[in-house]
């Protein structure tokens, strides 16, 4: 986007029509939205905005941008007239906003438009005035380098248009939100939106997206987010996300952005969703996702505003926004849990030398006396963290496996046979033994070690089998959940204190056992302290 200038051209005709033209002009925000491009893809480093009536009267947006020369200014009124491609190709390494050269003449078309501008090259700077597309008048002006477009009486030449627009507060909210959504891109510029004449936010430029935030948002808003900060060799994402524990029921922001252009992608949206998945429960994730790849890779010709765009790899893009996102809240939660816990860890083991510390409520859950107050663990979780590290670990050494006394056999859907075949080595190396007996008939001879399967369990492994995802990296991963999750010991299996015990060091010999393998937590820490602040005693 921060280039050179260069002249104005008119796009060869067969180039031309090749590209996606639209409707890109349909209420005030979308003059807004146009204008401000434009200015950004000049390399403005201010841009004010102010608007009358909502902007069905008067839209103006000053930039202190590279502006234009006569010569480009008379030619950029009209369309395709464009200094950002030359041809088709230059599309594959597009990083500015604009490259149709549609937009001023389909705001000029509609309206009455003054340009005023300097190209900072030492000559005079120019006014323009165009009238329902019509050049009236080019005259002579004074002004510091950049560009100032004004627009008068939008769709006043097409009253059914105008009509249709709706309040007044209505258009300047949608305004506002394409303001918002170029300031967050581009912390570094300053940004001022006008109504009726009186400021209605004033940004200066800042360093960060994180300062670029606060003057957005809530303080509490932007302080319940972490960053989030992923490199690959074809797409890098940066941006915040909510922290789980913040999560609430409504969102504030919800913005992705691909080479710094705001668009509705739903892949990503729900990849985000996806990497919370067990986290959220009905609430909501805040998120500003910023992703940045080859311009090649991106297909932004698609849509005419634009607010859509084509990753290549649209399967690549949902499993590494999901992971991102994941990876990155299981991190953060490690961190904030481990300045503590790692004393509780120590300390539990030696507290697990008393057998009588442990209880177990509803069946469920283990309570465990430790120095500073209780843990809370839940049994299921805690088994399934202990598996998955097993199973997992099992690929790499001989598989520890429990030969079952009675086999079990099953009868299985076509389905659920084709992927047990496709998958039988595989759950072999994590010590699930099938062999297949006749017909859609498997006998399952040994399961993990330490795994309670029967044939309810099995069942529900290979019917859940069918569904996982085939994508060869989260393949192994997926399988290991899945094992662990049926072969773990379920909420309401009344345990012993021995096996209470047992449980509970087998944790601690996990590298990861404050979170099962879906990030639920595992352990809760209760202080004495907390106690005694909620008895009313500090
Ligand atoms: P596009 O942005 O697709 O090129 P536009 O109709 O929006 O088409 O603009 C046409 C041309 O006018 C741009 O390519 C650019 O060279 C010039 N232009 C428009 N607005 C500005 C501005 N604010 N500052 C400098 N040049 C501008
Ligand atoms: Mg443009």
């Amino acid at each position: 986007m921060r280039q050179e200038r260069k002249p104005v051209r008119l796009l060869p005709e067969d180039t031309a029509r090749r590209i996606a033209a639209g409707e890109v002009i349909v209420r005030p925000a979308s003059v807004v939205k146009e204008l401000i491009e434009n200015a950004l893809d000049a390399a403005a480093h201010k841009i004010t905005v102010e608007v009358k009536s909502g902007g069905k009267d008067f839209i103006r947006v000053v930039d202190d941008g590279l502006g234009m020369t006569r010569n480009d200014v008379r030619l950029a009124v009209f369309r395709h007239a464009t200094s950002k491609i030359e041809s088709i190709e230059d599309l594959a390494k597009i990083y500015s906003y604009g490259f149709r050269g549609e937009a001023l003449a389909a705001i000029a078309a509609v309206s009455r438009m003054t340009i005023e501008t300097n190209a900072a090259d030492g000559e005079v700077g120019t006014k323009l005035e165009v009238e329902g597309g019509d050049i009236r008048a080019i005259s002579d002006i004074a002004r510091t380098p950049g560009t100032t477009v004004t627009v008068r009486m939008l769709f006043y030449n097409l009253p059914v248009r105008r009509a249709f627009l709706k309040s007044d507060n209505y258009e300047l909210r949608l305004i506002w939100e394409q303001l918002r959504n170029y300031a967050l891109a581009f912390p570094d510029v300053a940004f001022e939106l006008i109504s009726n004449e009186r400021s209605v936010i004033k940004m200066p430029a800042v360093h960060s997206l994180r300062e670029r935030m606060l003057q957005l948002y809530p303080r509490q808003t932007v302080e319940a987010l972490i960053e989030l900060r992923v490199q690959n060799p074809i797409l890098n994402v940066y941006g915040f996300i909510t922290e789980p524990s913040q999560l609430k029921g409504f969102t504030e922001v919800q913005a992705v952005y691909f080479n710094r252009r705001p668009v509705r992608c739903q892949p990503v949206v729900k990849a985000v969703y996806d990497g919370y998945s067990p986290l959220l429960s009905g609430k909501h994730p805040d998120f500003i996702i910023f992703l940045e790849t080859d311009p090649s890779q991106l297909d932004v010709n698609i849509h005419p505003t634009k607010q859509e765009v084509k990753f290549a790899n649209e399967r690549f893009l949902f499993d590494f926004i999901s992971e991102a996102v994941n990876s990155v809240l299981v991190t953060s939660r490690r961190q904030q849990i481990s300045a503590e816990e790692v004393f509780v860890h120590d300390s539990l083991i030696d507290n697990t030398r008393a057998v009588s510390d442990f209880w177990q409520l509803h069946n469920s859950y283990i309570f465990a006396q430790i120095a500073s107050g209780y843990v809370i663990i839940d049994q299921h979780a805690a088994h399934e963290r202990i598996l998955y590290e097993e199973v997992k670990k099992s690929r790499q050494r001989n598989s520890v496996t429990q030969g079952l006394l009675f086999p079990i056999t099953l009868e299985l859907k076509p389905e659920e046979f084709e992927t047990v075949e496709r998958l039988q080595k595989r759950l072999f190396e994590m010590g699930l033994e099938i062999k297949v007996f006749s017909g859609r008939t498997v006998v399952v001879e040994t399961i993990p070690a330490g795994s309670y399967m029967g044939k309810d369990e099995l069942r529900e492994l290979f019917s859940e089998l069918v569904h996982i995802r085939s994508d060869r990296t989260l393949l192994e991963d997926e399988l290991a959940k899945l094992v662990a999750c049926k072969g773990a010991i379920k909420a309401g299996q009344r345990l012993t204190p021995e096996e209470m015990q047992s449980l509970i060091n087998r944790l601690f010999l996990c590298a990861e056992p404050y979170f099962c393998p879906h990030g639920r937590p595992v352990i809760i820490k209760i202080s004495f302290e907390e106690l005694e602040r909620r008895f009313g005693r500090i």
